[in-house]
């Protein structure tokens, strides 16, 4: 295990699977304590206990990023468990790939609700304490929040205004020294596709993933934590990481 970020806790959001759960294991390799958010509760525990196994300190709290209340309550067991939180990981999201004329008005409030207002509640709950601790945001957005495509209108949006926001916050956060960071992956191979309810196009995404050389949950996980383990001078606003074989 590393030491680059020894003394800090950080809060992970959608920590059950993919970029999320990448990202627990590799700041608690550099010796963050981590506390695990999602809503499948057995992952993130056994998640929890492969990173104590490993000599690491980590935290299970099953939450739903659209609960303000339950986002609440996970950060009362984790400041019981871990103590204060420096720096936090909005990483839960959805993407429900859809033509926009389908109306598929379900998916739409999910996708709002968890990619933009979902980390703007967990991000209210834990400001203080980040705050406090000169610590930092990340906010996990896509290419998608940089670029647009049919069927992928309201996943833009949401994308979009996460990067937009980030970027409001990080200008109003400055004084306080908190670094508000960006992530935009490209394609990356996990279970974000399984979940589009087109059949068409999740077949047609997921073979777009396979043709580009989709990237690892690892590759993004392992930018997160050298972002956040620059020296505190250096912020690191805004990382666009696509697979080498995508081009828009
Ligand atoms: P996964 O589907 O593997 O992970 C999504 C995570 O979000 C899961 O842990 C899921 O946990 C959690 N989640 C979803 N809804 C909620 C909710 N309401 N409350 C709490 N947690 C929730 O996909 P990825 O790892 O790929 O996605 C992570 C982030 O990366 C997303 O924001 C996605 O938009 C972004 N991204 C992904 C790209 C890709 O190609 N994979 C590209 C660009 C960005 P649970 O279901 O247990 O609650």
């Amino acid at each position: 295990m590393g030491e680059n970020l020894a003394g800090r806790t950080a809060v992970i959001t959608g920590a059950s699977s993919g970029i999320g759960e990448a990202t627990a294991r590799a700041l608690a390799a550099e010796g963050a304590s981590v506390a695990l958010l999602a809503r499948r509760g057995e992952r993130i525990e056994a998640l929890a206990a492969e990173i104590a196994g490993a000599g690491g300190k980590a935290v299970a709290c099953v939450a739903d990023v659209r609960d303000r209340d339950a986002v609440q309550r996970a950060a009362e067991a984790i400041g019981a468990a871990l103590g204060p939180v420096h720096t936090l990981v909005n990483n839960a999201g959805v993407m429900l790939l859809s033509p926009f004329a389908a109306g598929k008005v379900d998916e739409w409030r999910a996708m709002v609700d968890t990619n933009l207002t979902g980390a703007l509640l967990v991000s209210d709950v834990f400001l203080p304490q980040v705050v406090a601790a000169r610590g930092d945001i990340v906010n996990v957005s896509s290419v998608a929040g940089r670029t647009t495509g049919p069927n992928s209108s309201v996943y833009n949006a949401t994308k979009w205004g996460l990067t937009a926001w980030s970027d409001a916050l990080r200008k109003e956060l400055v004084k306080a020294g908190v670094r508000v960071i960006v992530i935009e992956p490209g394609a990356v191979a996990t279970e974000l596709t399984d979940h589009i309810s087109d059949d068409r196009l999740r077949e047609g995404m997921q073979g777009f993933y396979d043709s580009v050389g989709a990237l690892q949950a690892d590759d993004i996980a392992a930018a997160i934590a050298f972002a956040v383990g620059q020296p505190h001078r250096v912020s690191l606003n805004e990382i666009l990481i696509r697979p080498t074989g995508q081009e828009g």
